[in-house]
Protein backbone atom coordinates (compact mmCIF):
# COMPACT_ATOMS: atom_id res chain seq x y z
CA UNK A 1 0.00 0.00 0.00
CA UNK A 2 0.99 4.03 -0.34
CA UNK A 3 2.14 4.87 3.30
CA UNK A 4 -0.64 6.51 5.15
CA UNK A 5 1.38 9.76 5.14
CA UNK A 6 0.87 10.36 1.82
CA UNK A 7 -2.79 8.85 1.48
CA UNK A 8 -3.69 11.15 4.01
CA UNK A 9 -2.01 14.28 2.25
CA UNK A 10 -5.16 15.47 0.49
CA UNK A 11 -8.55 14.61 1.79
CA UNK A 12 -11.87 15.36 0.37
CA UNK A 13 -15.51 15.07 1.26
CA UNK A 14 -15.77 12.26 -1.15
CA UNK A 15 -13.82 9.31 -3.22
CA UNK A 16 -15.51 11.73 -6.67
CA UNK A 17 -14.58 14.63 -5.12
CA UNK A 18 -11.01 13.80 -4.91
CA UNK A 19 -11.22 12.79 -8.60
CA UNK A 20 -12.35 15.54 -9.58
CA UNK A 21 -9.56 17.71 -7.68
CA UNK A 22 -7.03 15.59 -9.75
CA UNK A 23 -8.82 15.67 -12.92
CA UNK A 24 -9.16 20.25 -12.25
CA UNK A 25 -5.60 19.80 -11.72
CA UNK A 26 -4.54 18.34 -14.68
CA UNK A 27 -6.36 21.16 -16.33
CA UNK A 28 -9.18 18.65 -17.84
CA UNK A 29 -12.36 20.17 -18.42
CA UNK A 30 -15.10 21.68 -21.26
CA UNK A 31 -13.97 19.87 -24.98
CA UNK A 32 -12.12 17.26 -23.17
CA UNK A 33 -12.73 13.51 -22.76
CA UNK A 34 -12.42 11.10 -19.86
CA UNK A 35 -12.39 7.62 -20.46
CA UNK A 36 -13.33 5.20 -17.80
CA UNK A 37 -14.68 1.44 -17.74
CA UNK A 38 -18.57 1.07 -17.83
CA UNK A 39 -19.63 -1.51 -14.74
CA UNK A 40 -18.92 1.24 -12.67
CA UNK A 41 -20.92 3.76 -10.38
CA UNK A 42 -22.25 7.15 -11.10
CA UNK A 43 -19.43 8.96 -8.79
CA UNK A 44 -17.26 8.41 -11.50
CA UNK A 45 -18.63 10.31 -14.24
CA UNK A 46 -20.36 12.56 -11.79
CA UNK A 47 -16.93 13.79 -11.21
CA UNK A 48 -15.57 13.98 -15.08
CA UNK A 49 -18.51 15.86 -15.98
CA UNK A 50 -18.26 18.47 -13.00
CA UNK A 51 -15.08 19.49 -14.75
CA UNK A 52 -17.29 19.93 -17.55
CA UNK A 53 -15.67 16.94 -19.60
CA UNK A 54 -17.61 14.15 -21.33
CA UNK A 55 -17.12 10.84 -20.26
CA UNK A 56 -15.95 7.67 -22.99
CA UNK A 57 -17.16 4.67 -21.85
CA UNK A 58 -14.87 0.89 -22.11
CA UNK A 59 -16.07 -2.49 -21.73
CA UNK A 60 -14.65 -4.91 -19.48
CA UNK A 61 -12.52 -8.05 -20.13
CA UNK A 62 -14.82 -11.03 -21.46
CA UNK A 63 -13.94 -12.70 -18.32
CA UNK A 64 -13.33 -10.51 -16.07
CA UNK A 65 -14.37 -7.04 -14.08
CA UNK A 66 -12.09 -4.60 -15.30
CA UNK A 67 -11.38 -2.85 -18.34
CA UNK A 68 -10.34 -4.30 -21.63
CA UNK A 69 -7.36 -3.05 -23.26
CA UNK A 70 -8.56 -4.08 -26.77
CA UNK A 71 -11.71 -1.90 -26.30
CA UNK A 72 -10.08 0.72 -25.29
CA UNK A 73 -7.55 1.09 -27.94
CA UNK A 74 -10.49 0.85 -30.59
CA UNK A 75 -12.34 3.43 -28.79
CA UNK A 76 -9.15 5.65 -27.97
CA UNK A 77 -9.18 9.43 -29.29
CA UNK A 78 -7.34 12.84 -29.57
CA UNK A 79 -9.98 14.45 -26.84
CA UNK A 80 -9.09 11.73 -24.50
CA UNK A 81 -6.83 13.40 -21.76
CA UNK A 82 -7.19 10.64 -19.49
CA UNK A 83 -8.03 6.85 -18.18
CA UNK A 84 -9.35 6.13 -15.31
CA UNK A 85 -8.06 2.27 -14.23
CA UNK A 86 -10.98 0.93 -12.28
CA UNK A 87 -9.85 -2.46 -9.89
CA UNK A 88 -12.96 -3.23 -9.52
CA UNK A 89 -13.93 -5.47 -6.24
CA UNK A 90 -9.50 -5.26 -5.80
CA UNK A 91 -8.90 -7.01 -8.76
CA UNK A 92 -6.14 -5.65 -9.88
CA UNK A 93 -6.61 -4.38 -14.03
CA UNK A 94 -4.77 -5.79 -16.42
CA UNK A 95 -1.69 -2.84 -16.12
CA UNK A 96 0.75 -3.83 -18.86
CA UNK A 97 -1.40 -4.15 -21.74
CA UNK A 98 -3.41 -0.62 -19.86
CA UNK A 99 -0.30 1.80 -19.50
CA UNK A 100 0.97 0.80 -23.04
CA UNK A 101 -1.68 2.34 -24.98
CA UNK A 102 -1.38 5.14 -22.55
CA UNK A 103 1.93 5.52 -22.91
CA UNK A 104 1.85 5.49 -26.46
CA UNK A 105 -0.95 7.79 -26.72
CA UNK A 106 0.65 10.09 -24.42
CA UNK A 107 -2.43 10.18 -22.02
CA UNK A 108 -2.50 10.67 -18.29
CA UNK A 109 -3.29 7.38 -16.16
CA UNK A 110 -5.37 7.85 -12.68
CA UNK A 111 -6.23 4.60 -10.78
CA UNK A 112 -9.41 3.98 -8.92
CA UNK A 113 -8.35 2.37 -5.61
CA UNK A 114 -11.95 3.18 -3.97
CA UNK A 115 -12.12 -0.86 -3.42
CA UNK A 116 -8.98 -1.69 -2.24
CA UNK A 117 -5.82 -0.18 -0.33
CA UNK A 118 -3.74 -3.60 -0.41
CA UNK A 119 -3.81 -5.06 -4.11
CA UNK A 120 -0.85 -5.77 -5.26
CA UNK A 121 0.25 -5.75 -9.35
CA UNK A 122 3.43 -7.44 -10.54
CA UNK A 123 6.08 -6.03 -7.64
CA UNK A 124 4.06 -2.83 -6.55
CA UNK A 125 0.79 -1.57 -4.83
CA UNK A 126 -1.87 -0.57 -7.24
CA UNK A 127 -2.20 3.25 -6.71
CA UNK A 128 1.97 3.48 -7.60
CA UNK A 129 1.27 2.71 -11.55
CA UNK A 130 -0.75 5.84 -12.61
CA UNK A 131 0.04 9.94 -12.13
CA UNK A 132 -2.48 9.50 -9.24
CA UNK A 133 -5.10 7.41 -7.51
CA UNK A 134 -8.27 7.58 -5.24
CA UNK A 135 -9.89 5.84 -2.39
CA UNK A 136 -12.88 6.28 -0.88
CA UNK A 137 -14.06 5.69 2.68
CA UNK A 138 -18.08 4.87 3.12
CA UNK A 139 -20.07 2.01 3.98
CA UNK A 140 -18.92 -1.16 1.38
CA UNK A 141 -14.94 0.31 1.43
CA UNK A 142 -12.46 -1.33 3.13
CA UNK A 143 -12.06 1.28 5.42
CA UNK A 144 -15.59 2.59 6.44
CA UNK A 145 -14.66 6.32 8.12
CA UNK A 146 -18.64 7.23 7.43
CA UNK A 147 -17.98 9.17 4.20
CA UNK A 148 -14.17 10.38 2.56
CA UNK A 149 -11.85 10.32 -0.13
CA UNK A 150 -8.25 10.31 -0.39
CA UNK A 151 -6.42 11.85 -3.29
CA UNK A 152 -2.65 10.17 -4.26
CA UNK A 153 -0.59 11.87 -6.38
CA UNK A 154 2.43 10.66 -7.91
CA UNK A 155 3.88 13.45 -9.78
CA UNK A 156 6.15 16.45 -7.78
CA UNK A 157 5.21 18.93 -9.99
CA UNK A 158 1.18 18.32 -9.95
CA UNK A 159 1.09 17.49 -6.51
CA UNK A 160 2.25 21.52 -5.90
CA UNK A 161 -1.27 22.45 -8.27
CA UNK A 162 -2.92 20.45 -6.06
CA UNK A 163 -2.08 21.74 -2.88
CA UNK A 164 -2.44 25.24 -4.18
CA UNK A 165 -6.23 24.17 -5.25
CA UNK A 166 -6.91 21.89 -1.80
CA UNK A 167 -6.21 25.21 -0.11
CA UNK A 168 -9.70 26.62 -1.46
CA UNK A 169 -11.83 23.59 -0.36
CA UNK A 170 -13.70 24.22 2.72
CA UNK A 171 -15.15 22.24 5.22
CA UNK A 172 -19.03 20.83 5.10
CA UNK A 173 -21.54 22.79 6.80
CA UNK A 174 -21.98 21.63 10.84
CA UNK A 175 -25.76 20.29 9.52
CA UNK A 176 -24.34 18.15 6.82
CA UNK A 177 -21.44 16.73 9.50
CA UNK A 178 -24.48 16.06 11.67
CA UNK A 179 -26.33 13.88 9.08
CA UNK A 180 -22.96 12.38 8.49
CA UNK A 181 -21.36 11.47 11.92
CA UNK A 182 -25.39 10.50 12.31
CA UNK A 183 -25.26 7.76 9.55
CA UNK A 184 -22.18 6.57 10.92
CA UNK A 185 -23.46 5.83 14.08
CA UNK A 186 -26.39 4.05 13.49
CA UNK A 187 -24.33 2.14 10.65
CA UNK A 188 -21.61 1.11 13.35
CA UNK A 189 -24.30 0.01 15.85
CA UNK A 190 -27.18 -1.67 13.61
CA UNK A 191 -25.08 -2.76 11.00
CA UNK A 192 -24.48 -6.83 10.90
CA UNK A 193 -25.10 -8.83 8.23
CA UNK A 194 -28.33 -10.33 9.38
CA UNK A 195 -29.55 -7.06 8.95
CA UNK A 196 -28.31 -6.38 5.69
CA UNK A 197 -31.34 -6.07 3.69
CA UNK A 198 -33.81 -4.34 5.74
CA UNK A 199 -30.99 -1.10 6.36
CA UNK A 200 -30.42 -1.10 2.93
CA UNK A 201 -34.12 -0.73 2.11
CA UNK A 202 -34.05 1.63 5.28
CA UNK A 203 -31.07 3.82 3.85
CA UNK A 204 -32.37 4.12 0.61
CA UNK A 205 -36.11 5.34 2.46
CA UNK A 206 -34.42 7.69 4.53
CA UNK A 207 -31.73 9.49 1.56
CA UNK A 208 -35.06 9.74 -0.64
CA UNK A 209 -36.28 12.17 2.41
CA UNK A 210 -32.97 13.60 2.73
CA UNK A 211 -32.46 12.64 6.14
CA UNK A 212 -29.34 10.04 4.85
CA UNK A 213 -26.42 11.28 2.49
CA UNK A 214 -27.45 9.62 -0.02
CA UNK A 215 -24.64 8.05 -2.66
CA UNK A 216 -26.66 9.57 -6.23
CA UNK A 217 -26.74 13.34 -6.52
CA UNK A 218 -29.52 13.72 -8.98
CA UNK A 219 -27.38 14.02 -11.96
CA UNK A 220 -29.39 17.09 -13.31
CA UNK A 221 -27.71 18.84 -10.34
CA UNK A 222 -23.80 17.34 -11.05
CA UNK A 223 -22.74 20.41 -12.42
CA UNK A 224 -23.32 22.97 -9.79
CA UNK A 225 -23.50 20.72 -6.54
CA UNK A 226 -21.26 22.07 -4.25
CA UNK A 227 -20.06 19.05 -2.94
CA UNK A 228 -17.23 18.90 -5.53
CA UNK A 229 -15.49 21.81 -3.43
CA UNK A 230 -15.68 20.50 0.03
CA UNK A 231 -12.56 18.85 1.79
CA UNK A 232 -12.83 16.03 4.60
CA UNK A 233 -14.32 17.49 8.13
CA UNK A 234 -12.02 16.87 10.76
CA UNK A 235 -14.05 14.57 12.69
CA UNK A 236 -13.56 11.55 10.08
CA UNK A 237 -9.83 12.58 9.67
CA UNK A 238 -9.50 11.32 13.22
CA UNK A 239 -11.74 8.45 12.46
CA UNK A 240 -9.98 7.58 9.29
CA UNK A 241 -6.98 8.14 11.15
CA UNK A 242 -7.51 5.32 14.24
CA UNK A 243 -8.95 2.93 11.41
CA UNK A 244 -5.57 3.23 9.04
CA UNK A 245 -4.00 1.83 11.76
CA UNK A 246 -5.95 -1.29 11.93
CA UNK A 247 -5.46 -1.75 7.99
CA UNK A 248 -3.62 -5.15 8.74
CA UNK A 249 -5.91 -6.45 10.56
CA UNK A 250 -8.74 -5.78 8.31
CA UNK A 251 -6.67 -7.25 5.37
CA UNK A 252 -5.85 -10.08 7.14
CA UNK A 253 -9.65 -10.63 8.15
CA UNK A 254 -10.74 -10.35 4.51
CA UNK A 255 -7.73 -12.64 3.00
CA UNK A 256 -8.47 -15.55 5.43
CA UNK A 257 -12.37 -15.24 4.24
CA UNK A 258 -12.11 -15.28 0.47
CA UNK A 259 -9.77 -17.66 0.83
CA UNK A 260 -12.48 -19.63 2.27
CA UNK A 261 -15.26 -18.80 -0.30
CA UNK A 262 -12.48 -19.68 -2.35
CA UNK A 263 -11.58 -22.92 -1.35
CA UNK A 264 -15.62 -24.68 -0.57
CA UNK A 265 -17.55 -22.52 -3.33
CA UNK A 266 -18.41 -26.25 -5.27
CA UNK A 267 -21.55 -24.83 -7.10
CA UNK A 268 -20.63 -25.55 -10.89
CA UNK A 269 -23.46 -23.04 -11.91
CA UNK A 270 -21.09 -20.41 -9.94
CA UNK A 271 -17.58 -18.96 -11.37
CA UNK A 272 -15.08 -16.12 -10.18
CA UNK A 273 -14.39 -13.55 -12.14
CA UNK A 274 -10.71 -13.60 -13.95
CA UNK A 275 -7.92 -12.26 -12.15
CA UNK A 276 -4.25 -11.05 -13.76
CA UNK A 277 -1.14 -13.26 -12.98
CA UNK A 278 1.20 -12.47 -10.39
CA UNK A 279 -0.64 -10.22 -8.52
CA UNK A 280 -1.95 -10.35 -4.68
CA UNK A 281 -5.43 -9.24 -4.35
CA UNK A 282 -6.94 -8.05 -1.53
CA UNK A 283 -10.99 -8.05 -2.38
CA UNK A 284 -13.47 -5.71 -1.07
CA UNK A 285 -16.22 -8.09 -1.29
CA UNK A 286 -16.01 -11.94 -2.94
CA UNK A 287 -17.32 -11.75 -6.61
CA UNK A 288 -19.01 -15.02 -7.80
CA UNK A 289 -20.37 -14.71 -11.34
CA UNK A 290 -24.14 -16.56 -11.41
CA UNK A 291 -26.46 -18.30 -13.40
CA UNK A 292 -29.68 -16.31 -12.33
CA UNK A 293 -28.63 -13.41 -10.70
CA UNK A 294 -32.43 -12.46 -9.82
CA UNK A 295 -33.38 -16.08 -8.47
CA UNK A 296 -30.43 -15.96 -6.20
CA UNK A 297 -30.99 -12.51 -5.03
CA UNK A 298 -34.58 -13.67 -3.91
CA UNK A 299 -33.59 -16.51 -1.91
CA UNK A 300 -30.86 -14.12 -0.10
CA UNK A 301 -33.59 -11.81 1.03
CA UNK A 302 -35.54 -14.53 2.55
CA UNK A 303 -32.30 -16.77 4.01
CA UNK A 304 -30.79 -13.44 5.42
CA UNK A 305 -27.88 -13.61 3.51
CA UNK A 306 -25.91 -10.60 3.21
CA UNK A 307 -24.85 -10.41 -1.21
CA UNK A 308 -24.46 -7.62 -2.65
CA UNK A 309 -26.15 -7.29 -5.91
CA UNK A 310 -23.96 -4.40 -7.68
CA UNK A 311 -22.78 -3.25 -10.02
CA UNK A 312 -26.98 -3.95 -11.57
CA UNK A 313 -26.26 -1.58 -14.78
CA UNK A 314 -23.24 -0.13 -16.48
CA UNK A 315 -23.30 3.45 -14.45
CA UNK A 316 -24.91 1.80 -11.46
CA UNK A 317 -27.98 2.53 -10.51
CA UNK A 318 -28.90 4.72 -13.50
CA UNK A 319 -31.07 3.39 -15.75
CA UNK A 320 -32.72 3.80 -19.08
CA UNK A 321 -32.93 7.58 -20.00
CA UNK A 322 -30.79 8.40 -17.07
CA UNK A 323 -27.71 6.24 -18.59
CA UNK A 324 -27.66 8.96 -21.66
CA UNK A 325 -27.55 12.15 -19.08
CA UNK A 326 -23.98 10.63 -17.82
CA UNK A 327 -23.19 9.99 -21.58
CA UNK A 328 -23.65 5.86 -21.93
CA UNK A 329 -24.93 4.63 -24.85
CA UNK A 330 -26.62 0.96 -24.25
CA UNK A 331 -25.09 -1.22 -26.79
CA UNK A 332 -21.36 0.23 -26.71
CA UNK A 333 -20.00 -2.21 -23.73
CA UNK A 334 -21.85 -5.70 -24.14
CA UNK A 335 -19.62 -7.71 -21.98
CA UNK A 336 -20.49 -5.01 -18.98
CA UNK A 337 -24.61 -5.54 -19.99
CA UNK A 338 -24.10 -9.21 -19.73
CA UNK A 339 -21.96 -9.31 -16.36
CA UNK A 340 -24.17 -6.87 -14.60
CA UNK A 341 -27.14 -9.99 -14.81
CA UNK A 342 -24.94 -12.36 -13.36
CA UNK A 343 -22.88 -10.63 -10.95
CA UNK A 344 -23.17 -10.82 -6.94
CA UNK A 345 -20.43 -10.55 -3.99
CA UNK A 346 -19.79 -11.86 -0.76
CA UNK A 347 -19.11 -9.62 2.61
CA UNK A 348 -15.77 -9.93 3.72
CA UNK A 349 -15.95 -7.46 6.43
CA UNK A 350 -15.27 -7.65 10.18
CA UNK A 351 -18.59 -7.86 11.42
CA UNK A 352 -18.61 -11.51 9.02
CA UNK A 353 -18.17 -14.42 11.84
CA UNK A 354 -16.93 -17.77 11.20
CA UNK A 355 -20.40 -19.12 11.41
CA UNK A 356 -21.97 -16.86 9.21
CA UNK A 357 -19.31 -17.19 6.25
CA UNK A 358 -20.23 -20.95 6.11
CA UNK A 359 -23.69 -19.97 6.26
CA UNK A 360 -22.95 -17.93 2.99
CA UNK A 361 -21.19 -20.68 1.39
CA UNK A 362 -23.96 -23.17 2.25
CA UNK A 363 -26.28 -20.68 0.80
CA UNK A 364 -24.76 -20.65 -2.30
CA UNK A 365 -23.58 -23.95 -2.84
CA UNK A 366 -27.15 -25.03 -2.31
CA UNK A 367 -28.87 -21.88 -4.90
C1 LIG B 1 -17.24 4.17 -3.91
C2 LIG B 1 -16.61 4.33 -5.22
C3 LIG B 1 -16.23 5.59 -5.74
C4 LIG B 1 -16.40 6.93 -5.07
O1 LIG B 1 -17.17 6.93 -3.99
P1 LIG B 1 -17.63 8.21 -3.12
O2 LIG B 1 -19.00 7.82 -2.76
O3 LIG B 1 -17.57 9.41 -3.97
O4 LIG B 1 -16.69 8.26 -1.96
C5 LIG B 1 -15.61 5.62 -6.97
N1 LIG B 1 -15.37 4.50 -7.67
C6 LIG B 1 -15.71 3.28 -7.21
C7 LIG B 1 -15.41 2.08 -8.03
C8 LIG B 1 -16.35 3.15 -5.99
O5 LIG B 1 -16.71 1.94 -5.55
Amino acid sequence: MVNNEKLTEFLYYRGRVALCALLRSLNIGTGDQVALQAFTCVANPEAIMATGATPVYIDIEENGVNMAADDLEKKISPEIKAIIIQHTFGIPADMDSLLKIALKHNIHVIEDCCHTLETKYKDLPIGSYGIGSFYSFEWGKPIVAGIGGALVVNDDELSKIVLENYLEYSYPSWKKNFKIQLQYFVYSILYRPLLFWPLKKLFHALSSIGIAESNYNPIENCNVSGDFSLKMSSHIQSRLEKRLRILGEITKHSSELSQYYYENLSNSKCSIPAVPEKCDTVFARFPVIVKSKQDVIVKAKKANIELADWYNTPVHPLEGDELKKVNYIPGTCPNVEKRCGEIISLPLHKKVSKKYYKKVIKFLNNV
